[in-house]
């Protein structure tokens, strides 16, 4: 490769360690992953827990690159938020998963709402409300069938987000805050955002029966949701033990392992037809 350019700078520091080719090589892949049709989306079930019904699902986005193997969403989105590409591939993942839910009722499978992750990057360049109105009207579904997912950095992070969130909910689209109780604290904001829904984060599900502390965070999360009128899902719920504990503490919405691993179309119709 060569050194130096033209006016003597180094094209490629010396520093450059394995990790940065390595990420570089990721980022280049990354930015034509959509083009070559790599990008694809899973879906994973919400369970209300005593009934065992389907109230919704969460869109989770893949990567399947043919020489790297599925890429995890934790090593490619940082990659994506910082090169820019984040708004590309969100505006990408938002439309598939809008159309997906045409899709599936149209085989027979009505999922009444669906969830779709957002990125702190998504809000820097202004509203993105035409954005999600636009794909709303496209695909035809109802702003009331979509929630969007933003964690409390968002919230707190970005100097317009609370503009731009009250611009999402003036077109009748959910709002629920992601990992709560991992990021900073929202509390003061929450009673002037349109949200509807908390979702505890799976860090304190995991020992919810022999921590004493995530126990004493989970009910304090339920209560404040119930005392604000907020729905409250649990997330990461694997086993019978986490579920009867967060029936038992007043929360009835559930996602995680035990009812469903994020999966492709086909099989949530194979599984939650009828
Ligand atoms: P998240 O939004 O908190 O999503 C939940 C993650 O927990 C998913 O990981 C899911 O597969 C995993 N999970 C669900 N149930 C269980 C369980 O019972 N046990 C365990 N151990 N894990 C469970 P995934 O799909 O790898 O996604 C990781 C993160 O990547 C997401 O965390 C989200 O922050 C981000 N992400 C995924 N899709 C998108 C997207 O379309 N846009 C953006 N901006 N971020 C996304
Ligand atoms: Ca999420
Ligand atoms: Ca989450
Ligand atoms: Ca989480």
């Amino acid at each position: 490769a060569k050194a130096r350019g033209r006016n003597g700078y180094r094209f490629y520091a010396p520093s450059m360690t394995g990790e940065g080719v390595e990420r570089l090589r990721l980022e280049t892949f990354l930015r034509r992953s959509i083009e070559k049709n790599e990008i694809f989306l899973n879906y994973q079930p919400q369970v209300e827990i005593d009934t065992g019904r389907l109230i919704g699902v969460e869109a989770l986005v893949r990567w399947n690159h043919p020489e790297l193997g599925l890429v995890p969403p934790v090593r490619f989105i940082p990659l994506a938020e910082d090169s820019g590409f984040i708004n590309q591939l969100g505006k990408w993942v938002l439309f598939e998963a809008c159309r997906q839910m045409v899709r599936w009722q149209d085989a027979g499978l009505r999922v009444p709402k669906i969830a779709v992750n957002l990125s702190v990057k998504q809000f820097e360049r202004g509203s993105i409300v035409n954005m999600v109105a636009e794909i709303l009207k496209e695909t035809g579904l109802e702003p009331e069938r979509l929630q969007l997912e933003v964690t409390e950095s968002v919230i707190m992070n970005t100097g317009d987000a609370m503009v731009f969130i009250n611009d999402l909910h003036s077109i009748g689209v959910g709002l629920a805050i992601d990992d709560f109780g991992t990021g900073y604290s929202s509390l003061a904001y929450l009673k002037q955002l349109p949200v509807q829904t908390l979702k505890i984060d799976r860090s304190f599900i995991t020992d919810i029966s022999s921590d004493a502390n995530d126990e004493a965070i989970a009910i304090a999360i339920i209560q404040l949701g119930k005392s604000m009128n907020l729905s409250v899902i649990a997330e990461g719920v694997e086993t019978e033990e986490q579920a009867a504990f967060l029936l038992r503490h007043g929360c009835n919405q559930a996602q995680g392992y035990r009812y469903g691993r994020p999966a492709l179309p086909q099989e949530l119709i194979e599984r939650w037809r009828d």
